[in-house]
């Protein structure tokens, strides 16, 4: 795994991913929220309800595991209990982005996941990605619930809400962010068109997810 980033780094790479989440369409105001593992086991982390266009690295604040704050002046994500208990979990988690997309959004307002029906999202998560348990915004159960329904995997929905995918890099978590919400508005597609729709069938989702783990990931990021 590469060198954990400065406190610095995971700062100024937070504010470039706040650019891209807009750019992208994947928030919208100040709503969703990012975070990365920083050097001395800290989590830097968006401000709460701070738009991402003017956000300056010093908005940034600094955690410890357990969600206190260690460095900063704003008032850290009200979502903080969702990022740390996703650390918790996924030992290979170094960056996480909650993202309020239009398409995992409206399957999570249907309380379905985003089906295993096309290879990407597939390669990256195995199989389906699950809605959670619905739970109110900010709480220890929306983070209890997401990570119970994560189920390993790098995403999954909140009801009514929108998704939280996390990656080995800041990077990695935005590839996470992008196919999935490209996989939800194939499905949303697929739903809306009435045809037939062919799930993934599970022993081909294990062969694609394994080769994107040990040969596609790395090349994505240079390392094949
Ligand atoms: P924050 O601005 O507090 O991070 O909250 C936004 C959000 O998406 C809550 O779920
Ligand atoms: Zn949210």
């Amino acid at each position: 795994m590469e060198k954990l980033l400065t406190k610095e780094q995971g700062r100024a790479a937070i504010v470039k991913m706040g650019h891209k989440l807009i750019e992208k369409h994947l928030v919208a105001g100040s709503w969703g929220n990012i975070s990365c593992l920083t050097e001395n086991g800290l989590i830097a982390i968006t401000p709460s309800g701070r738009g991402y266009e003017n956000l300056q690295t010093e908005d940034v604040v600094l955690l410890d595991k357990a969600g206190s704050v260690v460095e900063g002046e704003r008032i850290p994500s009200s979502e903080s209990k969702l990022h740390t208990a996703i650390y918790a979990a996924c030992p290979e988690a170094r960056a996480i982005i909650h993202t309020h997309s239009i398409y995992a959004s409206a399957l999570s307002a249907m309380h379905q996941g985003v089906p295993a029906i096309i290879e990407d999202i597939v390669q990256i998560c195995g199989g389906r990605v699950n809605c959670a348990e619905y739970a109110i915004c900010g709480t220890q159960d929306l983070a209890d619930a997401a990570v119970k329904a994560m189920q390993g995997k790098k995403a999954v929905l909140l009801a009514n809400h929108g998704a939280v995918c996390w990656g080995k890099s800041m990077e990695d978590a935005l590839i996470v962010a992008e196919v999935l919400e490209k996989a939800a508005q194939i499905a949303i597609i697929c739903q809306s068109s009435g045809g037939k729709v062919y799930e993934l069938d599970a022993e081909d989702s294990t062969i694609m997810h394994n080769f994107y783990e040990a040969h596609y990931s790395k090349r994505q990021m240079g390392e094949e």
